[in-house]
């Protein structure tokens, strides 16, 4: 009987919608929620662990025991069938996670569709959907480097949000952010902090980041989720004949590729290690990773614009590590990784970008960027 029942649970697996992770998207799932009918990779099993079993009742596809009417609920239903109902009001803008989101992201995505229902009723959205939001958000210091709260108000009318100095609204705001030029990232990793959030944005031509993160991560999270509904309608009114989903797609976006490099000095000064970041065209480096300016920052063109990636500086000369030339309209830039690996991953990222065309957007960065007079990003001349 047991192994009649395992047989026809591992049937099912090969039906379309089952193969994959009904929550993150992952290959070859081997757990299952033998209530709510779906199949889970193992991160996700975790996570609808922690929901309680009254909500979701995990079971290993291959190693635990399954009865007849676990099965029979199983074929009932299925992820296609489960995710149709449990994700049916879920708003453009609340993108569901893939594999490669930060465990934030993929927690607070099943907590909102089991525990609070937020799929279920558009009511149940409010503490993203209305119109303002306030509250106080950790930031780290530009001098001191530490936490302090601060008071942050998002207004969807004025399109923008801003920031005072305390965690109380003061006469002036620290700063005043328009939400059209906000990018949000997930960056647990790089700040050492679990429910962290890269906020980054133009400031006089010049790239500017604020590390912020709050104890609760459905907070933070509904703070990510506030900027991106605010985004997506004023898109919708910019753009009121394409399709919500279209417009939703780019809402937020995570960096090609970020991580240590090494780059040649001016004048052929030695190679200085700096944190590197690709985000979209931008490339940028940094002295400490949680800088709030990168030091250099410069716009990557498009093929025809006489950008070019190449392993040339390899041969060229003796080299740290493993070194590879970014090539701009009238300057080289020398560039060094310290694996093999490291360096494939950055040429392909950078010959990536330099093959897309550009976007009106694109452009548009490019003419509010400033060069850095003081800060040559170049090394050396042509
Ligand atoms: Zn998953």
């Amino acid at each position: 009987m047991a192994d009649t029942n395992r047989h026809r649970l591992l049937n099912l697996l090969a039906i379309p919608g089952n193969n994959t992770c009904a929550e993150c998207g992952e290959a070859n799932p081997e757990w299952a929620s033998c209530n709510v009918g779906i199949f889970l990779c193992e991160r996700c099993a975790g996570l609808h662990r922690g929901l309680g079993v009254d909500i979701s009742r995990v079971k290993s596809i291959r190693l635990d025991n399954w009865d007849s009417d676990h099965v029979k609920t199983m074929e009932a239903i299925g992820n296609e069938k489960a995710n149709a109902l449990h994700e049916k009001h879920r708003p453009a803008f609340y993108k569901k996670p893939t594999r490669s989101d930060p465990q934030i992201l993929l927690k607070e995505w099943i907590c909102a569709k089991y525990s609070r229902k937020e799929f279920d009723d558009v009511d149940r959205q409010l503490a993203y959907t209305s119109t303002t939001k306030e509250g106080i958000l950790m930031k780290r210091g530009k001098d001191d480097k530490k936490y302090n709260r601060r008071k942050f108000v998002l207004s969807r009318p004025e399109n923008k949000m801003i920031y005072y100095q305390k965690d109380t609204v003061t006469s002036r705001p620290k700063a005043e952010i328009c939400l059209d030029d906000i990018n949000l990232v997930f960056v647990p990793g790089k700040m050492q902090q679990a429910n962290g959030l890269q906020i980054t944005y133009l400031l006089k031509g010049s790239t500017r980041n604020i590390f912020v993160y709050t104890d609760d991560s459905k907070d933070i999270v509904d703070w990510y989720l506030a900027i991106r509904a605010a985004k997506l309608e004023r898109r919708k009114i910019a753009f009121p004949d394409r399709d919500e989903k279209d417009l939703a797609e780019d809402l937020t976006q995570d960096f090609i590729m970020e991580g240590y490099l090494s780059k040649m000095g001016p004048k052929n000064q030695p190679f200085k290690k700096r944190w590197f970041s690709l985000d979209k065209r931008k490339l940028m480096y940094y002295e400490d990773k949680l800088n709030p300016f990168p030091k250099g920052e410069r716009f990557i063109g498009h093929r025809d614009g006489e950008f070019s990636v190449s392993m040339r500086a390899a041969e060229a000369r003796p080299t740290q590590g493993y070194a590879f030339t970014l090539h701009m309209p009238g300057r080289d830039f020398i560039l060094s990784a310290e694996t093999r690996e490291d360096m494939d991953q950055w040429i392909c990222a950078l010959q990536k970008v330099i093959e897309t065309p550009l976007t009106p957007q694109d452009t548009k960065i490019a003419s509010q960027l400033v060069p850095k007079r003081h800060e040559p990003f170049i090394s050396m001349k042509k």
